[in-house]
């Protein structure tokens, strides 16, 4: 229910808007800059959890660097996730380019993301890993708000609203239940 009260930090059940660098080998790949907050319900597992018990506690205002190793957050890089194709195999109007992402259905039709890691006279390697599984994460994070999560927003546990991503939040679902 809401109280109308406004939660003084990060804890579970309180909805918490961040704004965050992610860094990578001291490289920036993502960051809501020039976009809105990330906002998400602490305790219900929509951010990876790693970064989320990281964060309770802090106030708005407060910047953390936060550091998230590769087992708390996409795990480890799983071998038997690169598979390889043999090149008469690959369909003829895909370009063969290093890094190129792809979209490949498994035998059950369900969609997974692929990256091409590997060219060979005969062979394609895929990588059907998360790009950022056996990494580890620095995140440079800022709490913008907190507010009480709607009724309805604390029993579906994840955030509603304008400005959200929810697509990104069922993703990272996904992940945390492998
Ligand atoms: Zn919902």
């Amino acid at each position: 229910m809401d109280t109308g009260k406004k939660p003084q930090f990060v804890e579970d059940d309180v909805v918490v808007s961040i704004d965050y660098e992610l860094t990578v080998d001291g490289e920036v790949v993502d960051s809501s800059e020039g976009e809105e907050p990330l906002e998400y319900l602490q305790g219900h597992k929509n951010i990876i959890p790693g970064l989320e018990r990281q964060l309770a506690g802090m106030r708005v205002g407060e910047t953390r660097q936060v550091l998230v190793p590769a087992a708390d957050a996409y795990g480890p890089l799983d071998p038997d996730a690169m598979v390889e194709i043999p090149r008469a195999e690959f369909p003829e109007d895909i370009p063969l380019e290093m890094d190129l992402q792809l979209e490949v259905s498994d035998s059950e039709g369900e969609v997974r993301d692929a990256r091409i890691v590997k060219i060979e006279e005969n062979t394609i390697t895929l990588d059907f890993n998360h790009p950022l599984a056996g990494q580890d994460l620095n995140f440079k994070v800022t709490v913008v708000d907190l507010r009480q999560p709607t009724a309805e927003e604390l029993e579906h546990g994840h955030v509603h609203g304008e400005g959200h991503d929810h697509d990104w939040e069922e993703e990272e679902l996904e992940e945390d239940e492998e």
